[in-house]
């Protein structure tokens, strides 16, 4: 029996995990589900998984959840607050975590998470982009097994060989190509991007996904983010990382092989499917995910990615090549500018143009541990933000 917590469950990826969770009852138990302010979602997932405890992050829904679950006589203790988040990680009655907070309030439990050696499913990829040689030094020290569910990283994964240790060449890989849909903007004309709204950029055509997410992958953000993921989860360079657009989003990424052998995964676009492959592994299980009809895909299609169109892929290669703090100065100028095109602040366009002008007036510092990330993600928020006049 697994014991899980789930960081952000009332997200997209955790309410998928919990569908995943809830087809094993022999398999998996809940121990921890956790929000930000969601208390009808948070209260309804307690009632059908009685998990120990329950996290909520705003302190209104912090009452309101522990009213509701007194009054449904329910045995899940509500906390609150960042600490409560570290505290249902590293608890000694964990065996799992769901990292599925989004954004950069993901790091610290994903982290702790780490560092108490449990086995970590990581949907957040902020940490990694943030802090990546912090967390993957805290992930060989405690020995955790580290689980990539982004779907293009559990292909990657799965199509490299057993036990890989990060040595591409004594494992005979040679590149990395990394699969993108090209999100919902991809032959929009380039002149059409002034005016696109928050919600046609939310309306992903192949993938149902958070508000944030969406935009990244409206703005292939997305994809420059996880090919830092990539080089902190595989060891693979900047060059030896190729995004390549495939439309259909059927194959979730390949491994390129020095004999000529290229190995993919393949499947329906369903986060279901790499959530029920970190959750079993090594074994495999159902998911509820339908099986991939080939002769309906008909056609698989190709392209290189337009750099011109989506300058935030170019911005992200630059901040892995810059490496130290460059990246965590991306993700959170990114943050900051993609919660201001929700809000109707900007304009589409202007998301990587806050992100560069972030990345051109701040210093590039080495990192040594969390608080050169910290600090960084700060003046990088400041920066942002004085942008944006506010
Ligand atoms: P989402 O917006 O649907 O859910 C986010 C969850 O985090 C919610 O439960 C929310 O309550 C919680 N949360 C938000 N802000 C918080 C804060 N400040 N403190 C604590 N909790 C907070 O997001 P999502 O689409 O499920 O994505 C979650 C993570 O998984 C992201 O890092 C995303 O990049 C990654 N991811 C998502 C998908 C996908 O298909 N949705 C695929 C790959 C990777
Ligand atoms: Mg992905």
């Amino acid at each position: 029996m697994q014991n899980i917590t789930i960081l952000g469950s009332t997200g997209s990826i955790g309410t998928s995990t919990l569908d995943v969770v809830e087809r094993h009852p022999e398999r998996f138990r809940v121990f921890a589900l956790t929000a930000y302010r969601q208390v009808d979602v948070l209260f309804e997932q307690c009632v059908r998984f009685q998990p120990k405890y329950a996290v909520l992050l705003d302190a209104a829904a912090v009452a309101e959840m522990r009213d509701r679950v007194r009054a449904a006589g329910l045995n899940t203790e509500v906390l609150s607050g960042v600490d409560a988040l570290e505290q249902v990680c590293v608890d000694a009655g964990v065996d799992a975590v769901m990292a599925a907070i989004v954004g950069a309030a993901g790091l610290r439990p994903t982290l702790a998470a780490a560092r108490a050696g449990k086995k970590i499913l990581l949907a957040n990829k902020e940490t990694l982009v943030m802090a990546g040689n912090v967390f993957m030094d805290a992930v060989r020290a405690s020995g955790s097994a580290l689980l990539p569910i982004d779907s293009e990283h559990n292909a990657i994964f799965q199509a490299l060989p057993r036990g890989y240790d990060g040595n591409m060449q004594t494992h005979g890989v040679r590149r990395i190509l990394l699969t993108a849909s090209g999100g919902p903007f991809r032959d929009t004309p380039l002149s059409g991007l002034q005016n696109v709204t928050p919600e046609q950029a939310c309306a992903h055509p192949n993938w149902v996904m958070g508000r944030k997410i969406s935009v990244d992958s409206a703005s292939m953000m997305n994809k420059g983010l996880e090919v830092i993921e990539a080089h902190w989860l595989f060891n693979a360079g900047a060059d030896d990382i190729q995004v390549l657009v495939h439309p259909q989003s059927v194959i979730h990424s390949l491994v390129e092989y020095v004999d000529g052998s290229v190995l993919a995964q393949l499947g329906n676009p369903d986060m279901r499917t790499p959530i029920a492959y970190g959750l079993a592994y090594p074994e495999r299980i159902d998911s509820g995910v339908a099986a991939l009809d080939l002769l309906k895909v008909a056609s698989m299609d190709f392209v290189a990615p337009d750099f011109a169109r989506f300058p935030c892929l170019g911005l992200a290669y630059a901040a892995l090549r810059a490496a130290g703090t460059a990246p965590a100065i991306l993700n959170a100028a990114n943050e900051v500018a993609v919660e201001a095109f929700l809000n109707k602040q900007i304009a589409f366009p202007a998301i990587p143009q806050v992100i560069e002008t972030v990345l051109n007036q701040l210093p590039v510092c080495a990192v040594h541990d969390l608080d050169d990330v910290l600090e960084a993600d700060a003046q990088a928020r400041l920066a942002a933000r004085a942008q944006l006049g506010r």
